[in-house]
């Protein structure tokens, strides 16, 4: 029988304990850099105006119900999916090589494909095993275990010089077994903002191609990391038109501002060949099944939004301008940041930060140097010394570069 004294205490979530925390904190001038969720210069959650505009149209629409999507949902939305992340002109979508469904955010777009990739990926008999970036998002891990499907890390983060590990991560990835799913971030590495170059993606590539791996992207900050939609997406592409079969699960959290709506796609897209499209028919009419029997349908309201947005001429390129908005705000936050460490002498060297891009910063700090900080100068960012750029602001980063200079003498 069932025996529910047995069922261990788990740990509660680091990043939403620390949110609890920081809600809990009465000091005025507390800062919050926690949450990888953009904030205005005023500390604020910031409705991106195309996203209120997109809102008002859906809700003044007469025919607007609230029956269930399909499957796979909107069909409209996923189309559009499609063409954000492979291209309006890619040959694989062209060839009708790609399937997708919408999901539940980016969350549910690596749950569907580790599931997935569980129940149907064999490499000479075996189900390879996930290789992640060390580090990696923290629920990587957690989604993998999940789904059942064992993970390790290739190096990829040096602490020396708050950069990319280079020679680690292509000898790391070399040494993987034959057919291994690896996992990369498309752009805007979370947690640490380091990025491999183009040069360096294509380098990847070529060990993947020769080393038969299999590349699983995830990308939840298209045209959040440099304001360009197109240059954010161009790693995805590449492999795509390496020929690699691959998949990607896509958010629309960050790059919308649809944190909690949970609007996200996944991608599978199958090597050009002959029978491509008997493939592709037989892998979504699986991934249909995986997906009913898990969410039935995915939800429509966020879905709906973006869709709108995305299939909108007008609308898309409002959205490229909130996006750029967002994208420079952090990047001006950046700026700022080092200059007034560099200014103040704080020991160490700063570059990082402005080399780093996208949401988060790898400040460097350490755990010890991260809870005084928050004991002293209420000041939350994880125990690994990641910080959320966008909670910075006007209003607080000179506090906050006073803060880290303290602590770091
Ligand atoms: N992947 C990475 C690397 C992320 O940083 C996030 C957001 N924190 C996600 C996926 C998915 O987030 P969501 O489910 O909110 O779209």
């Amino acid at each position: 029988a069932f025996t529910a004294d047995i069922v261990p205490q788990a740990p509660e979530d680091p990043l939403f304990g620390l949110m609890a925390a920081y809600r809990k904190d009465t000091f005025a001038q507390k800062v919050d850099l926690g949450i990888g969720a953009y904030r205005d210069d005023n500390a604020k959650p910031w409705v991106l105006p195309v996203v209120k505009k997109a809102d008002k149209i859906i809700a003044d629409d007469p025919d607007l119900n609230h029956e269930y999507l399909p499957i796979a949902g909107l069909q409209q939305f996923t189309s559009a999916s499609q063409r954000l992340s492979l291209g309006a002109d890619s040959p694989a979508i062209k060839e009708g090589r790609v399937a997708s469904l919408q999901t539940i955010s980016g969350t549910g777009a690596v749950h569907l494909g580790a599931l997935f990739l569980s129940k149907f990926y064999k490499y000479s008999g075996q189900t390879p095993t996930g290789y992640f970036s060390n580090p990696t998002w923290a629920n990587h891990g957690q989604i993998f275990d999940t789904a059942r499907l064992s993970h390790k890390t290739y190096r990829y983060f040096s602490p020396t010089t708050k950069g990319l590990d280079f020679e680690g991560m292509m000898s790391d990835i070399k040494a993987t077994p034959e057919g291994s799913i690896i996992l990369l971030h498309a752009c805007a590495h979370n947690p640490t903002g380091v990025d491999p170059t183009q040069e360096q993606w294509k380098q990847i590539a070529q060990v993947m191609a020769q080393r038969r791996q299999f590349p699983f992207f995830d990308t939840a900050y298209q045209g959040f990391a440099s304001g360009d939609l197109n240059k954010d997406a161009w790693a995805i592409r590449y492999f795509i038109a390496q020929g690699f079969e691959l998949c990607i699960a896509q958010s629309y959290a960050k790059n919308f501002g649809l944190y909690g709506e949970r609007a996200g796609c996944f991608h599978f897209v199958t090597a050009p060949g002959s029978d491509a499209q008997s493939t592709i028919t037989r892998i979504a009419s699986q991934l249909a099944i995986l997906q009913r029997s898990e969410i039935s349908n995915p939800p429509a309201y966020g879905a709906r939004i973006a869709s709108l947005v995305l299939n909108t001429p007008e609308l898309f390129a409002e959205w490229e301008a909130n996006l750029r908005t967002m994208s420079g705000r952090i990047i001006e936050m950046r700026t700022q940041l080092r200059a007034k460490l560099e200014q103040l002498g704080t020991p160490g060297t700063w570059n990082h930060i402005t080399d780093q891009i996208g949401m988060f910063s790898f400040t460097g700090l350490s755990e010890k140097q991260v809870l005084k900080i928050r004991e002293d100068a209420h000041v939350y960012m994880t125990k690994n010394g990641r910080i959320s750029m966008a909670g910075l602001n006007s209003h607080n980063i000179d506090y906050f570069a006073k803060a880290v200079d303290k602590v770091v003498r």
